[in-house]
């Protein structure tokens, strides 16, 4: 059947695609998740262009700095561009480009806080593996190739996770919020 362009736009341009397609599905999620830069469009305060995002976060609050964890030399993090629901990132604090270039204590924290973050991840998402790893340098895909930074990425073998199930229903914004609120509520107090 005939449909009318909408706002000047051909239909076949505006066709949404079914949001049951998309649990279980994780690599179709970094497409759905674009919209996560909409955060720095309503977080108030741009960043600067040159300053270091993760030099920054820690500055800030564990709501806006998106953080989970703060440990005593390193820090987790939701990533705001995540490859898959839950996406975390453990920085060191210092700006240090390279793992090698870490001190013992930033490896050792940055070692504990990762295992931390595979159990808390497990037990509020039900996921049943990670893809965990750095890329060292822009040549590799480092994104902020300045400072060092690890990531997580839960990964389901079904769509049991509740994250996507959320995502259907939230704004996207909104939902990396709860997630952090999420993961930061099930994360263990050190006393
Ligand atoms: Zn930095």
């Amino acid at each position: 059947m005939e449909r009318e362009p909408v706002d000047g736009v051909e239909p076949e341009a505006v066709e949404l695609e079914g949001s049951d397609g998309f649990a279980g599905v994780p690599d179709e999620f970094q497409r759905l998740w674009t919209p996560h830069r909409m955060v720095y469009i309503e977080g108030g305060p741009q960043p600067h262009i040159d300053e270091c995002p993760f030099d920054r976060a820690p500055t800030l609050s564990d709501e806006e700095g998106l953080i989970v964890a703060r440990g005593e030399h390193a820090y987790v993090l939701l990533n705001l561009f995540p490859y898959n629901s839950g996406h975390l990132l453990v920085c060191p604090y210092r700006h240090v480009s390279t793992y090698d270039l870490a001190t013992d204590a930033e490896v050792a924290e940055i070692a504990s806080l990762t295992q931390t973050a595979m159990r808390v991840l497990t037990a509020v998402s039900n996921c049943d593996g990670f893809n965990i790893g750095m890329n060292q340098g822009r040549v590799a895909g480092a994104g902020v190739a300045g400072h060092l930074h690890q990531h997580i990425v839960p990964r389901w073998a079904s769509d049991a996770n509740f994250f996507p199930i959320i995502a259907r229903t939230k704004a996207l914004p909104q939902l990396l919020g709860d997630v952090r609120a999420t993961i930061q509520a099930a994360w263990p107090q050190v006393d």
